[in-house]
């Protein structure tokens, strides 16, 4: 185990919009940030990504990997320190925080920002990571504008996938909800909303079997009855996977509150979590919203939050 060299007055767990824009704040305070930002997936969610058209400031579009290095830079550009690897465990309870990496060196800091994102439920079928961009896709909300006349099948029985396929008919030719149970999951709300939509159909008791490619985009997929094992063949250009996210919260179990689902809690409309000096942002606390730029923007609030904190300080 190494030592640190000081302690640090910030330190980020998280590489995507929410942890690079705090970054890009807390350094031009002057607070020297030291971002952690994955030793496998750096950058975030975006990185998995092509064409993003609703980040602000980027008439033409941008390309997700180059937005996030271009957020890198940009914090770096002031002096927000980078080290691409993962913290493994923390100590957040005193004035001083211990963060260890995966190297076994311990860093100290007085305040430390979580965003450490949360990540689609997949299938776990073939070729669904490899066509994502390419006609598979987990956000109605992030892609639904290039889905214009196709016909989508949309995945999940909650209020998301209800959500989603709601929302999709705005664009689609048709949406073909599928669930593998005999009763969706979504509140009466929203499934009345959906049974009311002409656009929406739903097969239940059914399950995506296969995910199939045709020149290099999804070329349609193969539906499986879940009671009597039937498969038949679905014609679509679209697949939406609804079946939830889990936020990347294991470092912090027994340590930040978290809710039900696992998302950390913290004193809105602030960053603070439970523990002083402790904050949070962007898609691990984040329920509802779960774009880049709400990530952004939390980000934000958590370096101006920390900012004010160290200032308090006696
Ligand atoms: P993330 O981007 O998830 O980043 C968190 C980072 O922290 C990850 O790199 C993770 O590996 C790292 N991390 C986690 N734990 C640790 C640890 N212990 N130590 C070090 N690092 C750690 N949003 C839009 O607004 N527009 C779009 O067009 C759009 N398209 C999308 C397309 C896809 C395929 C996906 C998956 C998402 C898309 N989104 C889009 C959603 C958007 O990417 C997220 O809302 C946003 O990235 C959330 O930002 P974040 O900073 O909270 O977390």
């Amino acid at each position: 185990m190494t030592e640190p060299r000081d302690v640090r007055e910030v330190v980020i767990i998280g590489s995507g919009p929410a942890g690079y824009t705090a970054a890009l704040y807390t350094a031009r305070a002057q607070l020297e940030p030291l971002l952690f930002g994955s030793s496998v997936f750096v950058g975030g969610s975006l990185t998995t990504t092509t064409e993003v058209e609703n980040f602000p400031g980027f008439p033409d579009g941008v390309d997700g990997p180059a937005l996030m290095e271009n957020m890198r830079a940009q914090a770096e550009r002031f002096g927000a320190e980078m080290i691409d690897d993962d913290i493994v465990s923390v100590d957040l309870t005193g004035d001083v925080k211990v963060l260890t990496d995966s190297a076994g060196t311990v860093h100290r800091a007085r305040t430390v920002i979580v965003a450490t994102g949360s990540g689609y439920r997949k299938l776990g079928l073939p070729k669904e990571e490899e066509l994502s961009g390419r006609g598979v896709s987990w956000c109605a909300t992030c892609d639904g504008f290039f889905f214009r006349d196709r016909d989508i099948v949309v995945v999940g029985g909650g209020d998301t996938a209800m959500e989603e396929a709601t929302f999709l008919t705005r664009f689609a030719r048709s949406v073909t909800v599928v669930h593998r149970r005999s009763t969706l999951r979504a509140s009466k709300v929203m499934q009345d909303r959906a049974f009311a939509d002409d656009k929406i159909s739903f097969v239940l008791d059914s399950e995506i079997a296969e995910i199939k490619e045709t020149d290099g985009v999804l070329g349609g997929v193969v539906l499986r009855d879940v009671l009597t094992g039937a498969t038949r063949d679905l014609d679509v250009t679209g697949l939406f996977i609804a079946i939830g996210q889990d936020p990347r919260t294991e470092l912090f179990t027994g340590r930040l509150h978290l809710d039900a689902e696992g998302y950390v809690t913290v004193a809105s409309p602030s960053t603070r979590t439970n523990l002083p000096g402790v904050f949070a942002a962007g898609d691990v606390v984040d329920h509802t919203y779960r774009q880049a730029i709400t990530a952004a923007g939390t980000g934000a609030a958590a370096a101006l939050d920390a900012e004010r904190y160290l200032a308090a300080r006696p």
